[in-house]
């Protein structure tokens, strides 16, 4: 076995435990080998190594971009800022990727990059320099291009290295008309979509509300009752993690009574103010000086809770600490966080486990809403939007007119206004997480071969897959 890059034991690998879930939903979908293989592994991993001059001196970068599956195209996959970053860590999130788009019918192949860096430790002009650098390595390869692979955020990043990196794109590319759509997750300014920031956050909310309507998916956890009043603990405070807190304890009752970060916790049983500690974080560079912040945080993975979302990092469950999660309902909005080892000892205990593939597929779903509008080159609801409204005031009026009533005035301006942008994207966002719950739950229950929603997950994500190699005659 291989160890693992981020914590200290013998649990498999993250590119092993993404391997195994496959290798066991294939089997009980008797994929042929060869085909099974085929699928399996990534299709090419990119390493560069790239020179900047920074503060005097000529500094080098290694980064990765890999694609693990071109059966539909462009693929699609977030780019990490870390020192963590390491080309089986890449090539497991590109091929969760693979699986992921397939699972939520968004018709990408997998992909995913990397650079090793430490994004606190440079200022933004310097990390400019380098992400403009890193985009030229990638465009010189196709990967970065609107037909073929299309980048977005991940850990470390966000809508302000994915502006540079479309700016730096088009430069390359003056006469591309569809140069905006070579990354996702840009600002609204520069051909990003609305909602798109607070996605994956917003789709692991939608996630555990569909889940809080299967009842037997809660009894298989001992869980009763609905969403509100439900202890939650979040690992990660950063863009996943502070949009799923925000969005549960301000929109469904929640109480976050723990909030794990790099350099401690914060714990209050009777419900943490999220915005409150995100703005202390980003003003102090931690939770440390918050009110109820503790220094050890190893503990509060095992604090008693129902619900647990680690939004952090892969690896953090792991045998050496699952016995001791106490959680009856986990939700991996984090990519890969619970060991394939882990998994088993949790599934054992009767705790729920909402799997990655699923549960922050929310990302990626609006990614492409907005690398739909990129390529249509025109906002969501544009046309439509005054027409909805005078056809609803038309309807309203024929009301009036048959009963002699006057319709209520606060539900008038409510029904009267044109969807969004924002409301669009929300809307095709929780349909296709209630949706997919909903296929996910169903597959489970169907077949006792089928062990858990992972599998469950798996199985449907590799179904398509298949399929679609099937009619491309491979
Ligand atoms: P981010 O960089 O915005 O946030 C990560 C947070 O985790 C930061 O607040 C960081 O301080 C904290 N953290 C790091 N190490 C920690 C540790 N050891 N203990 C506790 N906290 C720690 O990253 P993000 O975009 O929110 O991504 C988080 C996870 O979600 C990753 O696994 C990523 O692959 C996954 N994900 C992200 C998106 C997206 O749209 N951003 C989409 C799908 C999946």
């Amino acid at each position: 076995m291989k160890m693992n890059t981020t914590i200290d034991n013998h649990d498999s690998d993250f590119l092993s435990s993404v391997e195994k879930v496959f290798e066991e939903a294939a089997g009980i979908l008797n994929v042929a080998d060869d085909l099974k293989e085929k699928i399996k592994v990534s299709n090419s991993t990119y390493i560069v190594r790239f020179g900047v001059r920074l503060r005097g001196k000529l500094f080098t970068f290694t980064g990765y971009r890999s694609v693990h599956s071109e059966h539909r195209e462009p693929v699609k996959g977030g780019i990490r800022y870390s020192m963590h970053v390491n080309q089986s860590e890449v090539e497991a999130l590109a091929a969760l990727m693979t699986y992921k788009c397939a699972l939520v019918e968004v018709p990408f192949g997998g992909s995913k990059g990397g650079l090793i860096i430490d994004p606190t430790q440079w200022n933004a002009n310097e990390l400019e320099k380098i992400t403009r650098r890193f985009t030229q390595e990638l465009a010189k390869r196709d990967l970065i291009s609107p037909a073929q692979n299309v980048p977005a955020p991940d850990m470390g990043t966000g809508e302000r290295e994915m502006a540079w990196m479309a700016d730096e794109y088009k430069r390359l590319n003056p006469n591309d008309l569809n140069t905006g759509a070579c990354v996702t997750g840009k600002p609204v300014s520069k051909g990003g979509i609305r909602g798109r920031v607070e996605a994956t956050g917003r789709g692991v909310q939608y996630a555990l509300q569909e889940v809080f309507k299967h009842d037997r998916d809660l009894a298989f956890a001992g869980v009763t009752g609905g969403l509100s009043g439900k202890r939650v603990v979040v690992q990660g405070l950063g863009n996943v993690g502070f949009h799923a807190a925000k969005f549960l304890s301000e929109e469904d009752a929640c109480l976050i009574t723990h909030v794990l970060e790099r350099d401690g916790m914060v714990v209050d049983e009777e419900g943490i103010d999220i915005e409150a500690l995100s703005t202390h974080i980003s003003e102090h560079g931690g939770c440390k000086g918050f009110v109820g912040y503790e220094s050890d945080s190893k503990v509060g993975l095992q604090a008693d809770c129902d619900i647990l979302i680690p939004a952090a990092l892969e690896g953090v469950i792991n045998s050496t600490n699952a016995s001791n999660v106490k959680a009856k309902v986990i939700i991996e909005a984090a990519n890969g966080p619970i060991t394939y080892e882990a998994n088993h000892v949790l599934r054992d205990k009767g705790c729920l486990i909402i799997p990655d593939l699923y549960a922050n597929a929310g990302g990626v779903t609006v990614s492409y809403f907005e690398w739909v509008k990129n390529i249509g080159h025109i906002r969501f609801g544009r046309l439509q939007r005054r027409q909805h409204e005078r056809k609803t005031r038309q309807l309203v009026s024929g009301i009036e007119q048959m009963t002699g009533a006057q319709f209520p005035q606060e539900l008038l301006t409510k029904i009267v206004a044109g969807p969004s942008e924002v409301d669009l994207v929300r809307s095709g966002l929780e349909d296709v997480m209630c949706q997919t719950y909903q296929s996910i739950s169903e597959r489970w229950h169907a077949d006792d071969d089928i062990p858990d929603l992972r599998t469950a997950a798996m199985i449907i994500a590799i179904e398509r897959i298949v399929s679609s190699y099937e009619s491309l005659g491979i």
